[in-house]
């Protein structure tokens, strides 16, 4: 039976497949969320019952709630985004509308892949809308007006063309001119482009929409010192981030790498902590890096995406990955936007299996930075650290146990608390 089908028909048949097992399998683990969330939303679970007030939990179940609702429309909606572009032809729509204006070339498919950008950037509008606007504004997170919402997206776009348009001409010139193994080089600029990302991220970027201060509370300042010491790091500064411009969430975090590291905390971080627990959660993100981490991740990002390139590599050169996905290619050649854009559309599809191996390795990887921390700070600290996060950011103490395994980067706060002695009695 299946030799009578084209290469084309069945590929149209693996990416439906993959795009209906994908939507149900999603939708089944956020109804189980749900379901498991509205069931403990009436009590504090025992092991939390003396630190975790009734109001904080039922907070942070509505919270969860709400974003599962949202979550839920918004899988349907990509999902209606992505038929529109491949199979339903808005791709190939696009592509032929730019091709009866332009003449076929570099310039033809740049365009291409801008026109595709901000088409996407506009259709995922009302959702980013309704997230900040109404969900976080609901639980009195969002701290954004409309004027700095809109100065964000305005950086946002100047960003894409300056830096994303050069970046996306290279690749499509190398595609064009490098021959059959293009991909190894065009790994290569990928690759060289994000490690120039990490060093220009945080000295170029991130101060464009936040403001960055030396640490002034001297006293935190020498403790945190005397902890990176203790530990044997060293880092370019101590920053505190106004995160309170845009929300009222919390965090921490060290960026950049080699001599130019620094430690960023949100002001809202610090205004909440003890100092005691501000070295704690510092001591967590120290152990990320004692324990490579970072390096890790890294590696494995070059790893997964050489073997993308290689992928893509070859489906470029296949008839069928195009016509099996909606698109007509041209039978002259340069088709390489087209490929950029199909394999962007059609690979998380298939990716998204994966993501429960790529969830768990970073799961362990967070039980061995909260090791580090308790071996270098009170352990209690941690605990108290975390338990206040959690409250202010609303976080569910009851999720689902197949989501966490499927979803979080982060063990639940049951699971973390238990490791450190905390909650267990
Ligand atoms: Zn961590």
């Amino acid at each position: 039976m299946l030799d009578d089908l084209s290469p084309s028909l069945l590929f149209t048949l693996a990416f439906a497949a993959a795009l209906l097992l994908g939507l149900a399998t999603r939708y089944w683990l956020a109804t189980r969320q749900a379901r498991h969330i509205a069931q403990h939303r009436d009590a504090v679970p025992t092991a939390f019952a003396a630190t975790v007030p009734l109001e904080a939990h039922q907070k942070a179940a509505d919270y969860t709630l709400a974003k599962a609702r949202v979550d839920m429309l918004e899988m349907a909606w990509a999902a209606a985004i992505l038929l529109g572009w491949t199979l339903l032809g808005g791709l190939d729509l696009l592509n032929q509308a730019l091709l009866s204006v332009m003449a076929p070339g570099l310039w033809q498919q740049l365009a291409l892949l801008a026109g595709f950008a901000v088409v996407s950037g506009l259709l995922d509008l009302p959702f980013s809308l309704y997230r900040t606007f109404v969900v976080e504004e609901r639980f009195g997170f969002n701290k954004m007006t409309a004027g700095l919402w809109l100065a964000d997206l305005a950086k946002g776009l100047v960003l894409g063309a300056v830096i994303g348009l050069p970046i996306a001409a290279l690749i499509l010139w190398l595609m064009g001119a490098a021959g059959s193994i293009w991909w190894l080089w065009a790994w290569g600029v990928w690759m060289g482009f994000n490690l120039l990302l990490l060093v220009i991220y945080p000295t170029f970027i991130a101060p464009w929409f936040n403001k960055f201060q030396p640490l002034q509370d001297e006293a935190l300042a020498a403790r945190v010192t005397a902890l990176m010491q203790r530990c044997g790091f060293s880092a370019k500064g101590l920053f505190v981030m106004d995160g309170s411009r845009r929300s009222a969430h919390a965090n921490a975090y060290f960026t950049g790498f080699g001599a130019a590291k620094r430690v960023v905390f949100y002001d809202t971080l610090l205004a909440r902590l003890t100092p005691e627990e501000v070295d704690a959660v510092l001591a967590h993100e120290l152990g990320h890096f004692r324990h490579r981490h970072i390096v890790k991740r890294i590696v494995t990002m070059f790893a997964l995406s050489l073997a993308g390139f290689a992928l893509l590599g070859w489906l470029s050169n296949q008839i069928w990955f195009y016509t099996g996905l909606g698109v007509r290619p041209s039978l002259a050649g340069g088709n390489d936007a087209l490929a950029l854009l199909l394999f962007m559309l059609a690979a998380p599809l298939f990716t998204f299996f994966i993501s429960p191996l790529m969830a768990a390795v970073s799961r362990k990887h967070e039980f061995e930075a909260d090791a580090f921390a308790m071996a270098q700070t009170d352990g209690r600290d941690l605990a108290s650290a975390l338990l206040k996060l959690y409250e202010d950011n609303a976080s569910t103490l009851t999720p689902d146990p197949v989501y966490v395994r499927f979803y979080y980067s982060h063990p639940p706060a049951s699971e973390r608390l238990a490791r450190m002695g905390v909650g267990t009695t």
